[in-house]
């Protein structure tokens, strides 16, 4: 790397550094985010620049959102025209946009009924509260409960961080909503003996991707689907990071061989405008009447048209056969160039999010990277987790293993220069 890039990342760190206690006083904004100290100010496909003109080659997409690149043509096109055209009106009138972003998910995927949010945790809290409606209201019952699994991620709001098994997002927030319980992953005896007579659903990601790239095993899926057929329970697939093809199918749980009866989407679904959807099965659709849940901004022409673009393009370009093998050629490069490193313990995935876990922790590769010109992140302290677009290309694969691997043997040689 070069002196000036080492440089003129120190000079920007100075400029925009903020997010932790003793740089914060230079913000407005709450310290929640520990931000580098970087700007970027444009993105194009695969890259990003920052105020001071360097290009990064971004391997993270804004955390698995700018799944077609950053600002594709098409879909840019169709937001800019519906700019032109009515930009928010409430969901008490039609909205055409909506019902056709609603009719195309429907298409391609086993949903019936789609509800429009604004983001991943609010498409998990309409889903938690779809399943106790219909248990309580279309059932009779009062099943409630929804069981979820350790290390997975839902959300931030007080019902999805109750329902995340991972204690660092709930501490300092009691007290929890009730309803909720949380077991060890794979461990179907523990499933079992949690449900009992109020629970209502059992909820999980196909990869844990938060919280560590964690592909689940497939055989405990279809178990864990045949499971909840036999004691009424509703299956809730949380696809908010694997849905819209970033797996190399349009959601991960077509690759389990199951169907869901609720799934979630939000992340990659409008190339970078907010929005989340609840999708479910035809028999939940009644769960939900007129004035039981709503959402001011969900579905507005805008989102919705950048929901509707999304999925043109993506189904034009075949984008899930296209993550499926760039997701293989990514895994295997790095399988490759890595190996044979100690440093290394295991590359796993699925398409296009990749976790590399490592012997400690990544945090200063992370930092590496940017100063190399490469954005990736971390998935729980020891895992690189690389998140490219779905359309990235072999020279743009090779060029970031190559960067990796260089900056892993930088890593370990420092490492061993310590000792
Ligand atoms: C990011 C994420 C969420 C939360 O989405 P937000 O849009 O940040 O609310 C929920 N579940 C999974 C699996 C996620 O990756």
């Amino acid at each position: 790397m070069a002196q000036s890039d080492l440089q003129e990342n120190k000079t920007a760190a100075g400029t925009v550094q903020e997010g932790t206690g003793e740089r914060g006083g230079a913000s407005a904004l709450f310290p929640t985010y520990s931000r580098y100290p970087l700007s970027l100010v444009k993105g194009h496909g695969s890259w990003v620049w920052d105020d001071q003109g360097n290009r990064y080659l971004d391997f993270m997409s804004g955390l698995a959102v700018t799944s077609l690149g950053h600002a594709p043509e098409k879909v840019r096109e169709k937001v800019k025209a519906q700019l032109d055209e009515l930009w928010h009106v409430s969901n008490l009138f039609q909205i055409p946009q909506q019902e056709k972003a609603a009719r195309m998910l429907t298409e391609i995927s086993c949903a019936d009924a789609v509800f429009f949010c604004n983001s991943g945790a609010e498409a998990n809290e309409a889903a938690i509260k779809l399943a106790r409606r219909y248990h309580q209201k279309v059932k009779g019952t009062d099943r409630y409960e929804v069981i979820t699994f350790e290390q997975s991620f839902h959300g931030r709001t007080l019902a999805t961080l109750t329902a995340t098994g991972q204690q660092k997002v709930k501490d300092g927030f009691l007290p929890l909503p009730a309803g909720f319980k949380t077991v060890p992953l794979h461990d179907m005896d523990a499933l079992k003996s949690a449900i009992g007579p109020n629970t209502a659903a059992v909820m999980l990601e196909m990869v844990q991707a938060e919280g560590g790239v964690h592909p689940v095993d497939r055989g405990f899926v279809q178990q864990l689907a045949e499971l909840c057929k036999q004691e009424g329970l509703l299956l809730i697939i949380d696809e908010v990071q694997t849905g819209m093809a970033r797996t190399g199918t349009w959601f991960a749980h077509e690759q389990y061989g199951i169907e869901p009866d609720i799934f979630t989407a939000a992340k990659g679904i409008a190339s970078g405008l907010p929005a989340g959807a609840m999708l479910a099965k035809e028999y939940l659709r009644e769960a939900f009447t007129p004035g039981t849940h709503a959402s001011t901004f969900g579905g507005n022409p805008v989102s919705a048209s950048a929901v509707v673009a999304t999925i043109e393009t993506m189904k034009e370009e075949e984008i899930p056969k296209r993550a499926a093998e760039m997701g293989k050629y990514l895994s295997d490069r790095l399988r490759e160039s890595l190996a044979d490193n100690p440093f290394v313990k295991e590359i796993r995935g699925l398409g296009l999010i990749i976790g590399i876990e490592c012997a400690e922790p990544v945090g200063d590769i992370v930092t590496a990277g940017q100063k190399n010109k490469l954005l990736f992140v971390t998935a729980g302290p020891n895992v690189i987790r690389l998140l490219p677009n779905l359309k990235v290309t072999h020279e743009e694969v090779d060029q970031a293993v190559d960067t990796l691997a260089a900056l892993i043997a930088a890593h370990t040689a420092k490492e061993d220069n310590n000792q």
